[in-house]
C-alpha cells in the first residue's frame, strides 16, 4: 500500500517522484518496459536548463532517477497491465504483484510513430530522428527531409530551416493536414520544398552506417526516385500510451488523457502529467513541470493539507 503510485519514468514521472518523496509521501514508480521514456532514444539534449554544455538524454534520465531514489522513491521495472480506478485506494496489477495506492499519477507518455522500415530502425540516431528540437542542430548546412503533413511535420520543417540548407517535406497526399498559418510559414520559407503524393520506400545508407538518401515512391504513378540527403525526421504523429485507461479515464478523440491545468483527470485522485496529456508542447521541461504540479496536487489530495512550499 502506497500513498502514491506513479506510472511511467520519463521527466514527468520522475519529477513527480522527486517532489512526492521529498514531501514524505510513500511513493512507488512503476517505470515500465522503456525506463526513462523518449529521452533515452535521444542523443544530446541542449535545451534542458542547467546543462550549458548539453547532456545526453539517457544520462539526464539516469540523473533524475538517482535523484528520485535519493529521496526514498521505490522504482520498479515493471509494466502496469491493468488498473482499477473505481475508487481510492486504486489497485494496479504490475507483473505478478497487486499494488494499492491512495493516489495515482499517470505519466506514461507518448511514442513517436515510425514508418516501420528496417532501414529506419538501423539508422536511428545516425541520421534518422523523430525530434527536431533534439537533433536539428546536427544538420547545420545539410540537406534533410521531414516525413508527414500535420502540424508536427510542418512545424519541424520550418524549425529545421534554422540549421539545414534545404528541407524537403515528404507527404503522402497533395494537401497538408497542418493548420493554415503553419502551412503559410512553410510555403513562404525558401528553404522548404515539397515532395507531394510521395512515400518513403526505403532509407538509404545502411551500408555506410549513416543516412545518405531516400528512395521515394509516387503514390499515383508508382515511380520511384532517389533523393540524396543527410538526415530524415519522421513526424507522422504520436500515440499516447493510454491503452489501459480506455473506459476508465476520459480520453480525447486521439487517446490523450483529458486533464485540467492541475493534472486532475476525470477520476478524483488520479492525476496525469507529461506527454500523455500534452498534445502541443511535448518537451522534457514542460513534462517535468507538469510532473511537479501533479505531485503537489496529489499531495494536497492525499493529505488534505495546503500545497507546501518545498
Ligand atoms: P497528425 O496531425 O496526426 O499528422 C500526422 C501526419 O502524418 C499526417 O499528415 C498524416 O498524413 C501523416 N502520416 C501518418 N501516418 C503516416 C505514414 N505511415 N506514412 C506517411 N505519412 C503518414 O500528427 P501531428 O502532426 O504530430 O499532430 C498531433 C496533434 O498535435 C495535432 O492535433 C496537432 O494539431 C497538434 N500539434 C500542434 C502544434 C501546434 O499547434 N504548434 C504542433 C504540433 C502538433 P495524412 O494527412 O494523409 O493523414
Amino acid at each position: 500500500m502506497y500513498d502514491l503510485a506513479i506510472i511511467g519514468s520519463g521527466p514527468a514521472g520522475l519529477t513527480a517522484a522527486i517532489y512526492a518523496s521529498r514531501g514524505e509521501l510513500n511513493t512507488i514508480v512503476l517505470e515500465g518496459t522503456e525506463p526513462g521514456g523518449q529521452l533515452t532514444i535521444t542523443s544530446e539534449v541542449e535545451n534542458f536548463p542547467g546543462f550549458p554544455e548539453g547532456i545526453q538524454g539517457p544520462e539526464l534520465m539516469e540523473r533524475m532517477k538517482k535523484q528520485a531514489a535519493k529521496f526514498g522513491t521505490e522504482i520498479v521495472t515493471v509494466e502496469v497491465k491493468s488498473i482499477d480506478l473505481s475508487g481510492s485506494p486504486f489497485r494496479l496489477t504490475a507483473g505478478s504483484d497487486e499494488i494499492e495506492a491512495t493516489a495515482v499519477i499517470v505519466a506514461t507518455g507518448s511514442k513517436a510513430r515510425w514508418l516501420g522500415l528496417e532501414s529506419e530502425s538501423k539508422l536511428r540516431g545516425k541520421g534518422v530522428s523523430a525530434c527536431a528540437t533534439c537533433d536539428g542542430f546536427f544538420f547545420t548546412d545539410k540537406e534533410i527531409a521531414v516525413v508527414g503533413g500535420g502540424d508536427s511535420a510542418i512545424e519541424e520543417a520550418t524549425f529545421l530551416t534554422r540549421f539545414a540548407s534545404k528541407v524537403t517535406v515528404i507527404h503522402r497526399r497533395d494537401k497538408l493536414r497542418a493548420s493554415k498559418s503553419m502551412q503559410k510559414k512553410a510555403f513562404d520559407n525558401e528553404k522548404v520544398e515539397f515532395a507531394w503524393e510521395s512515400v518513403v520506400e526505403d532509407i538509404l545508407g545502411v551500408e555506410e552506417d549513416r543516412v545518405t538518401g531516400l528512395l521515394l515512391k509516387n503514390v499515383n504513378t508508382g515511380e520511384t526516385r532517389e533523393l540524396p540527403l543527410d538526415g530524415v525526421f519522421i513526424a507522422i504523429g504520436h500515440t499516447p500510451a493510454t491503452d489501459i485507461f480506455q473506459g476508465k479515464l476520459e480520453l480525447d478523440e486521439k487517446g490523450y488523457i483529458v486533464a485540467d491545468e492541475k493534472g486532475q483527470t476525470s477520476v478524483e485522485g488520479v492525476f496525469a502529467a507529461g506527454d500523455v496529456k500534452d498534445t502541443i508542447y511535448r518537451q522534457a521541461i514542460t513534462a517535468a513541470g507538469s510532473g511537479c504540479i501533479a505531485a503537489l496536487e496529489a499531495y494536497k489530495w492525499i493529505t488534505d493539507e495546503e500545497i507546501p512550499t518545498w
